[in-house]
């Protein structure tokens, strides 16, 4: 007994003291299968980053398919059944990831789930599944099939069997909500960086314009383009070439073509999606990775997503652009 008291007394100060400190950076590999950081610049105190770990790991824990306990896997468990009653943040992102999946037609399809399963996509479990298995899920991904029913908050898979996987917007999702507690604590700027999911949050002091590089995904280590961004803007990549497998010398990589359930094969090498929000861009850059500059043409001359924006690397052009917003400038490098 003796021994725990003193345990404790040793604890509680050390936090005292800690959560009495400031800091300017936060870095995470906990949570969101990706490493998490936040740089603030300027110091804050303690609490805020304590905060922003509290709010990373709820939506890790709401969101995690590999999880039977998240509210994600709960709702695939009732495909079919019933309705399921989710918290706030899941019905945003399910609705958001439904309206995605409406202007992409279904190029971003958030019933992908059983298809990501097939190819051993979240379990890391790689495998090449033979064709009859690959048929037997196509008829599992369709978004029309999910219901959110905003007066009762609830969400309905109406197919059994169907699955919903949100790793393709749940990053831009935690970065809006991530930026959202910065400004509680009235941080004046900072970059937030959610595996590659960026948002750069507020303006550079001296005024210049925030600089993020697109990485050439033919050679790693150079930058092809370079997006500036003047305040409160996101920046989400999504490519081929940094998650993948190789069997029989071929490489797949972990973006499913929702037509084919296989790995998209249509020539584009990376998409990126700029604008103001980073669950948007998220989704989008999925979508226009699939569906590429046709569909991120029509995407951006819709009213809606006119603040948005695109780059499309191809394997046979050098790149593809269009950046609507004033707010953006975009160069070659
Ligand atoms: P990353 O997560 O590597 O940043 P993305 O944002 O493009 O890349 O999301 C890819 C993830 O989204 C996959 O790991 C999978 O969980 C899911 N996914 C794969 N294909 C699709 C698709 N066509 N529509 C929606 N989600 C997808
Ligand atoms: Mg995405």
């Amino acid at each position: 007994m003796k021994n725990k008291l003193t345990f404790v007394f040793l604890i509680v100060p050390f936090l005292f003291i800690s959560c009495r400190g400031k800091r300017n950076s936060f870095v995470s590999s906990d949570y969101l299968g990706t490493v998490c950081s936040v740089s603030t610049f300027d110091n804050y105190p303690q609490e805020l980053f304590v905060q922003l770990d509290g709010l990373l790991k709820k939506i890790d824990s709401l969101f995690d398919v590999n999880n039977p306990g998240s509210e994600v896997s709960r709702i695939n468990r009732f495909a079919g059944i019933e309705p399921v009653k989710v918290s706030r943040e899941v019905f945003v992102v399910v609705d958001t990831a439904i309206s995605v999946a409406q202007i992409s037609d279904g190029a971003f399809d958030l019933t992908i789930g059983s298809a990501v399963d097939l190819w051993g996509i979240n379990s890391r479990n790689y495998k090449v599944p033979g064709d009859e298995e690959v048929e037997s899920v196509r008829f599992l991904v369709d978004f029309n099939q999910v219901e959110a029913d905003r007066l009762k908050g609830t969400v309905f898979i109406k197919k059994e069997g169907m699955k919903i996987d949100l790793g393709g917007i749940a990053k831009g999702y935690a970065a809006d909500c991530a930026a959202e507690l910065l400004g509680t604590y009235k941080v004046k700027r900072a970059v937030l960086d959610f595996g590659g999911n960026i948002y750069l949050y507020g303006k550079k002091p001296d005024g210049s314009p925030w600089r993020t590089g697109i990485k050439n995904p033919l050679e790693k280590n150079q930058i092809a383009a370079v997006v500036d961004g003047k305040e409160n803007i996101s920046v989400v990549t999504s490519g081929g070439y940094e998650r993948f497998f190789e069997s029989d010398g071929t490489k797949y990589h972990h973006i499913i073509d929702p037509e084919t359930c296989r790995p998209c094969e249509n020539g584009v090498l990376s998409a990126t999606a700029v604008g103001p929000s980073s669950i948007i861009c998220d989704a989008l850059s999925t979508a226009f990775f699939v569906g590429g500059e046709s569909l991120a043409q029509k995407i951006i001359r819709t009213e809606a997503y006119r603040d948005y924006g695109y780059i499309i690397m191809t394997a046979s052009e050098n790149y593809r652009l269009d950046v609507c917003s004033e707010n953006v400038m975009v160069s070659e490098n």
